[in-house]
Formats: C-alpha cells, sequence, structure tokens
C-alpha cells in the first residue's frame, strides 16, 4: 500500500496515557533536502508529513492498537458508513516552532474537548483528552523536523474520526477510526495582512436549529460549499451566513468566527446555538477583556452591522480561526447592499490582537494564560 517496509518498534508508555504505540518508520521519508523545499514555501493543506498516527473503536473493545505509520492512503470497504451517511469529526490546530527550536501547540486540551462534544454530536465514541494529545506528541516525535521555523509559519494537525463499519443500514456505527495526520503551512498573508469582502448570503445556511453547526464536522462544510463559490463570484473571499430561522441574526463564516469592535472599545460577536465555538475567538475575547475591553456575546442582527459601519458606531470588523488566525474584514456585500471600504488598512485593535496572539503561540511574550503545551518534550 505504501513504499515502507520497516520493522515495528514499540515505543514505551508515555506519562500521560500510558499508551503504546506500535511504530512503522517510513522508509520512504522525504530527504532533509526534499523537505526543506517543501517548508521553503509550503502553502496551506498541500503537503502532509511523513507518517500519521491513528487508532482504532469498536463498540466491543473500546480505544485499542495505536500506531505511528507511514503517512499513506487508508483502505476503506465501499460500504464503510462515512462514505454514505457523513458520520464525521475532525480538529484542526498548529505545533509552532519557538526561536530555541522548541516545538509547541496552543490550547490542545480546548481543540480535545471540543472534538469530545462534536463526537457526541455525531454519535461518535469520545477519543480520551489524554489519547488526543499523545497523539500529537506521537506525531511530532516522528516528524518534529517538519514543524516550520520563518515567521508566522507552522505545522497544521489534522486530527479526525469516522465511521469505518461496513455497513448500510443507518445507525451510528460500531467501528470508527481516529488519525491524526499533518501538513506544512506558510505565513497566511503574504506582503501585509489585506482587509478581504465578505459575501452575505441570504439564500443559504450554514446549519440549522437544533441541527449540527456546533459540531467540527464535514457536513457543515460540504453544505457551505455552493454558497462559498457564489462568493467568489462577486469577488469575496468568504461568504457570511445568517441563522436559518429568522435569516437576520449574524451566524459565523464557513469556518471562522466573527467579531464586531465599537466605537467605544466594545467588543461584540454572535450568540447561538449553531455558531462553532472557536478557540481563536475564545483566546482573543480573552486578550481582549485584559485590556479592559468589554466583551458581549449576544444576538447581532445584519442591520446592527450595516448600520453601524454606515454610522461610524462600528470601527472594525474582522474573522478569526486557527488557520488564518485574525483577518481583517474590509467590506461586507450583498445584493442589496454594499458596506464598508475595502481600500482602508486593516483596523487598530485587530492588528495588535492578532500581535499579541501569535506573540503567545510563537513564544515571544510570556504565556500568562498557560495556553501552550511543549510536544517535543
Ligand atoms: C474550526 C472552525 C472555526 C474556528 O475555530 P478555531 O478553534 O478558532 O480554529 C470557526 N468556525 C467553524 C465553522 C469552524 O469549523
Amino acid at each position: 500500500m505504501n513504499a515502507s517496509t520497516s520493522i515495528t518498534l514499540t515505543d514505551g508508555p508515555t506519562e500521560t496515557s500510558g499508551l503504546q504505540f506500535a511504530v512503522t518508520r517510513n522508509d520512504a521519508a522525504r530527504s532533509d533536502a526534499e523537505r526543506e523545499e517543501i517548508l521553503a514555501d509550503p502553502g496551506f493543506g498541500n503537503y502532509f508529513t511523513d507518517h500519521m498516527v491513528d487508532l482504532c473503536w469498536s463498540a466491543k473493545g473500546g480505544w485499542h492498537r495505536p500506531r505511528v505509520s507511514p503517512y499513506g492512503p487508508i483502505q476503506l470497504e465501499p460500504s464503510a458508513a462515512v462514505l454514505h451517511y457523513a458520520q464525521e469529526i475532525f480538529e484542526g490546530l498548529k505545533a509552532y516552532r519557538h526561536e530555541d527550536g522548541s516545538i509547541w501547540t496552543f490550547r490542545p486540551e480546548a481543540n480535545a474537548a471540543r472534538m469530545q462534544r462534536s463526537a457526541y454530536r455525531l454519535a461518535l465514541p469520545e477519543l480520551p483528552v489524554e489519547y488526543f494529545l499523545d497523539s500529537l506528541k506521537q506525531l511530532i516525535k516522528y516528524d518534529g523536523a517538519w514543524v516550520p521555523s520563518a515567521p508566522e509559519t507552522s505545522l497544521y494537525l489534522r486530527p479526525f474520526m469516522f465511521a469505518k463499519e461496513a455497513f448500510l443500514g443507518v445507525r451510528p456505527a460500531n467501528k470508527v477510526a481516529y488519525y491524526l495526520i499533518a501538513s506544512p503551512a506558510g505565513a497566511y498573508f503574504h506582503g501585509g495582512i489585506a482587509p478581504v469582502s465578505i459575501w452575505l448570503s441570504d439564500r443559504y445556511s450554514r446549519a440549522g436549529k437544533g441541527g449540527t453547526g456546533a459540531a467540527k464536522t464535514g457536513g457543515n462544510y460540504a453544505s457551505s460549499l455552493l454558497p462559498q463559490s457564489e462568493a467568489a463570484e462577486h469577488g469575496c473571499a468568504q461568504v457570511l451566513f445568517l441563522d436559518s430561522v429568522e435569516g437576520k441574526y449574524l451566524e459565523e463564516l464557513g469556518g471562522m468566527n466573527v467579531v464586531l469592535v465599537y466605537k467605544d472599545g466594545t467588543i461584540v460577536t454572535p450568540e447561538s446555538d449553531s455558531i462553532l465555538e472557536g478557540i481563536t475567538l475564545e483566546s482573543v475575547l480573552q486578550l481582549a477583556r485584559d485590556r479592559g475591553h468589554k466583551v458581549e456575546q449576544r444576538k447581532v442582527t445584519i442591520d446592527e452591522w450595516r448600520v453601524g459601519v454606515e454610522s461610524g458606531d462600528i470601527v472594525e470588523v474582522f474573522a478569526c480561526g486557527t488557520a488564518a488566525v485574525i483577518t481583517p474584514i474590509g467590506e461586507l456585500k450583498s445584493d442589496t447592499f454594499t458596506v464598508g471600504d475595502i481600500t482602508a488598512p486593516a483596523g487598530e485593535l485587530t492588528m495588535s490582537l492578532r500581535q499579541e496572539l501569535t506573540d503567545i503561540q510563537y513564544g515571544r511574550v510570556p504565556d500568562r494564560h498557560n495556553w501552550l503545551t511543549r510536544l517535543d518534550a
């Protein structure tokens, strides 16, 4: 199936979970030169490291068979439930290389806990937090050299879980797989951070009332692709979704949360059961509170945005998520109106919160909230 034929060795138990990972080294691993060439300009999501981690789950046996193996194709039966009914969840976090060469990640327990909440909603088994953390450490143990060191680069970590049982009946699967793969990520913005235009989708919703909007599951992304293409046709980078019931309250973008900044320094972000609770958002709100900003999580109408920007009451708008950290929003467009000024520079608070958060992640300032976890020790 892949080019590797290595012997299997077993790692000793780790301090955290006691899991014993069976390790198969990738004999076809990229050379140092090949890896460095990729790391010089990785983009996002294009290249994958030499190894992956996986665990199996069965209704009878629980979690078992932790492995590190060469990155490569997964064998699935065509009847695997995930391919038909989308019983699937994922996570996204980054490994950062600090100045001294050490490798860290940001609030991984929060990702692990969120993965458990997503699992609950998708009727998947909950992966213990220690197993999640161990999987990250194991991958970094073998692929640590893939964490780039240029400014604002990282190794994107993608844990995911899916129903692999070969069964076409509709019920929660009795066989599930958890995988972790990793992909080097370049600096998101080349040549300065430019505000983006956002398209307001008034025809499509991302998630419905009582649906899976608060879970990190592929189906939410599948339903965002058509509106996302519509946004691109209008020259916009992303779609803004409204609530599915009244079509007037802000939810979020396809994969990022939204924040409005008022003239008096108040920071407002939408509250809704169908929004994905972003860890970047929560962290940014904490940093803002630390600086004395008033933070409100409440229902926000699209009119509040439009009127607020027009009147000058809302002075900055940004989106946030792990991949791009913070993206300034310059302009909101729809079939009926356009507000904002795409030629204006990114907002001051937007940029300084971005700076502070990335300074913490890259170890350039003290980690006063204890958000970092070392992965290579
Ligand atoms: C992952 C995700 C976010 C951002 O979450 P972070 O934890 O900040 O990366 C926001 N919205 C959606 C729909 C997401 O899937």
